[in-house]
């Protein structure tokens, strides 16, 4: 689904990636691990396209992420950053109906879209109204996540979405995005700094270090390494 071939990307001097030629597969969640600072959020910025390559190319569904195709290639990717990146001016429902109604969707497309979301996400629909300041860390994560899925994208890349919560709601959310992954089939890039998360939640995991793949595999791969 995802395509990287020799993906070099520098922040002035500094190197974010070295080199990275991987592929994601659909319909599998693979994890991105690593220490902070490896550059897990990079990765995952230039398979959403907020960011290009210095070297190398990155394609979706055979497609390169290009200027030309960007648009509408990334109208088939949801993407949830760790503090929900929720307009605070916005509602739960005015955050998650945003780009239908952009897209000229009508109520009568909208309104069952949003019931099956909240169905999902086990979001309570009286907190539909309210803003993201009115909304707990989890429910906030929930709303992102409806968010993500609304168009129904192929892909979806999810930065760190449960890092900011308590450990109960954490476990809470890994339990039910597994149910929703599991659910939806879709192709899933999780970043996380957090071993235990990625071996439950993902059928891959690439391990990074310093802007480079260290290792990548099934979990049993990884521990029987030498
Ligand atoms: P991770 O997500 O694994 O923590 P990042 O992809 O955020 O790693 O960062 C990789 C490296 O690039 C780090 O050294 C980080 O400091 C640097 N970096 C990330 N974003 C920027 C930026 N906007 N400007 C300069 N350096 C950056
Ligand atoms: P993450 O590790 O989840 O990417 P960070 O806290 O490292 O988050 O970075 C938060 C923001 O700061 C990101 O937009 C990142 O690109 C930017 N950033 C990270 N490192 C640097 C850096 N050395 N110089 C400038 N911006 C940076």
């Amino acid at each position: 689904m995802f395509a990287l071939d020799q993906v070099c990307k520098r922040y002035g001097q500094a190197t974010a990636l070295d080199g990275i030629t991987l592929t994601f597969e659909r319909g599998r969640t693979t994890a991105l691990i690593g220490p902070s600072g490896c550059g897990k959020s990079t990765l995952l910025r230039l398979l959403i396209g907020l960011l290009t390559p210095d070297a190398g190319s990155v394609r979706f569904d055979a497609q390169p992420l290009e200027a030309a195709s960007l648009r509408r290639l990334r109208q088939r990717m949801g993407y949830v950053i760790q503090q929900g990146g929720l307009f605070p001016h916005l509602t739960a429902r005015q955050n998650v109906t945003l780009m239908a109604r952009h897209l000229g969707w009508s109520q009568a497309r909208i309104a069952p879209r949003l019931a099956d979301l909240t169905a999902l996400t086990h979001f309570p629909a009286d907190g539909l109204d309210r803003f993201p300041s009115e909304l707990s860390g989890g429910q906030n994560q929930r709303v992102a996540l409806m968010r993500a899925l609304m168009l129904d994208p192929e892909a979806l890349l999810l930065d760190e979405p449960l890092g900011a919560l308590d450990p109960m709601i954490r476990y809470e959310l890994q339990e039910e995005l597994k149910q929703i992954f599991a659910t939806l089939g879709k192709t899933v890039v999780l970043v996380t700094h957090d071993l235990a998360e990625a071996a439950f939640l993902a059928h891959a995991i690439v391990l990074m270090r310093a802007g480079r793949v260290v290792q990548a595999g099934c979990l049993t791969d990884l521990m029987t390494a030498p």
